[in-house]
């Protein structure tokens, strides 16, 4: 705690009065002057990672063939991690070759199951090993503990529950259709939910009796590498699963084998496109999901309460790093005012800093190239003319941090109300009528989420249905489940993942 604010706090003891230390004059709450907390950093050492990985082909970890290997750091401090293979054109071809062999001659032949058998065990060995997978993965992309700990990877086992769930009951999903596997299916995955996106693309493909190579993201390949061990360990037969990691030149050999038959892209909307062009005029199917820049739409009839919370896990959950964030809110103006003040006050509570600290509400930015594009578009909304609000948080002196950020008085056409910004960075814009309000939401290129707040379960429905967006939600925000199908309109992508919807894209019917 800086010596300002402590000082400030003795002061206050002696009397009594509720002094404003923060440099933001217009709040009315300073919540950092009146309590600190001891730090509570989750501990990491009854596990040993490894110095370095290679990709996992055919059941065993295996070197590049090239031999090269790249390194992936720990944002909040800037430290390498472990090295990590770079896969090439070669590496790539051995492992659609063992997922090949494994298709053909084991995987395809089982029944689903005795599929749904080695599913169910991955899940499980996905819960065995959860305090290890989750520091992991708040080591390896900034996240805080308590969202590794009780979003990301309890949501990844229950994905694997839930498809295993399906594997031996194919024929009641698609009443009066035979449903065959597809063959083998390429998977390229992003950094923001590591494993978590790892279970949406693997466990619905091995329940309908394909097997894959899949490619995590360069900043964080580590999870997906223990899945890996994971898979050794529970006996999966070998190719069923292949990891092969690098970075995007890597996903592009995955895109342009010519022995895959599907594949699965989650990330940016400008990688997506060039994912669809190169696919074009092949024969392979394919989901993706891309983008997005999510309303959030508060009316006057909203829990003020309740709602602000919403707002701060819909732009602030995993520091903004999530395509179906709700980055621009809209709010009625009859209750602007109150809400921004109030939203205002609840960022000061915020704690922002050491990922493996329990305390922590708001991690690192995953990586340096991703802090300075949000810092740029810092920038712009200045340059543009919006009025911005910073919470005073301090934060800590080395790794890749970001000040929950809002911006006020925003045009439509601002690039910061446009441009998916992928960071703790929320616009605020207000509305008189429901229909300004869908006017604005839908006025946008992306098409992945929204949110209503309002106490009218007949205006949930009106707005939600207006709104050109895969996901609404209402009351609430960024809640996900196995059973309930994901995904986008415009450019936030094609293709639903999740539920009954996600087998789809994994099955051929007859
Ligand atoms: P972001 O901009 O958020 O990092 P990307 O879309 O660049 O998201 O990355 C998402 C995933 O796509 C990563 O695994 C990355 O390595 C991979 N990737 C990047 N470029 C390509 C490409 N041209 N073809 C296939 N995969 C790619």
């Amino acid at each position: 705690m800086s010596e300002q604010i402590k000082e400030t706090k003795t002061e206050s003891a002696t009397n009594g009065a509720q002094k404003p230390t923060s440099p933001n004059s217009d709040l009315k709450l300073d919540f950092a002057s009146f309590w600190e907390y001891s730090t509570a950093p989750e501990s990491g050492d009854f596990f040993d990672l490894k110095e370095s990985y290679d990709h996992f082909i055919g059941g065993k970890f295996v070197k590049p063939v090239k031999g090269r290997y790249m390194k992936t750091i720990n944002p909040s401090n800037e430290e390498v991690i472990a090295e990590f293979a770079e896969g090439t054109s070669e590496d790539v071809d051995s492992a659609v070759k063992a997922a090949r062999k494994a298709y053909d001659k084991e995987w395809s032949k089982l029944s689903g199951k005795e599929r749904g058998k080695y599913i169910y065990r991955l899940a499980r060995m996905i819960q065995g090993r959860s305090r290890e997978l989750a520091i992991v993965e708040s080591m390896d992309g900034g996240k805080p503990i308590r969202e590794s700990r009780d979003v990301d990877i309890p949501l990844a086992a229950a994905y694997f529950f839930y498809y295993a769930g399906w594997a031996d009951k194919l024929d009641y999903a698609f009443p009066g259709r035979e449903a065959k596997p597809l063959g083998v299916c390429g998977q390229i995955i992003p950094w923001n939910f590591p494993l978590l996106m790892l279970s949406w693309k693997i466990a619905p493909a091995l329940a309908a009796g394909n097997t894959v190579v899949l490619k995590p993201a360069e900043a964080t390949p580590l999870t997906a590498l223990i899945f890996a061990e994971i898979c050794q360990d529970a006996g999966l037969p070998d190719g069923v699963v292949n990891i092969v990691t690098g970075a995007g030149q890597t996903g592009a050999e995955i895109v342009n084998h010519p022995d895959v038959n599907k594949i699965a892209f989650t990330g940016s909307t400008k990688v997506g496109k060039i994912i669809q062009k190169s696919l074009a005029g092949t024969d392979k199917k394919f989901t993706l999901e891309l983008g997005g820049k999510g309303a959030n739409i508060v009316f006057e009839d909203a829990p003020i309460d309740q709602t602000v919370d919403g707002i701060i896990n819909a732009i602030f959950f995993n520091q903004g790093h999530v395509c179906c964030a709700g980055s621009r809110l809209l709010v009625q103006e009859g209750i602007a005012d109150r809400l921004i003040q109030k939203l205002k006050d609840r960022m000061e509570t915020l704690i922002v800093g050491d990922p493996l600290d329990k305390n922590t509400d708001v991690g690192a930015i995953n990586s340096k190239m991703q802090f300075d594009k949000i810092n740029e578009y810092i920038e712009i909304g200045k340059n543009e003319g919006a009025t911005i609000h910073q919470s005073s948080c301090n934060l800590p002196d080395s790794g890749f941090f970001c000040r929950p950020t809002l911006f006020m008085d925003v045009a439509q056409s601002n690039r910061i109300v446009q441009e998916e910004i992928f960071g703790p960075v929320l616009t605020i814009q207000t509305f008189r009528t429901p229909d300004e309000a869908v006017q604005k939401a839908n006025n946008t290129q992306y098409g992945l989420s929204g949110g209503v707040w309002t106490d009218k379960g007949s205006k949930i429905f009106k707005i939600g249905s207006q709104i050109r967006s895969g996901v609404i939600w209402s009351n609430t925000f960024n809640k996900f489940d196995p059973t309930s199908p994901f995904g986008g309109y415009k450019e936030s992508g094609v293709g639903r993942e999740g539920g009954l919807h996600g087998l789809y894209p994994y099955v051929k019917l007859k």
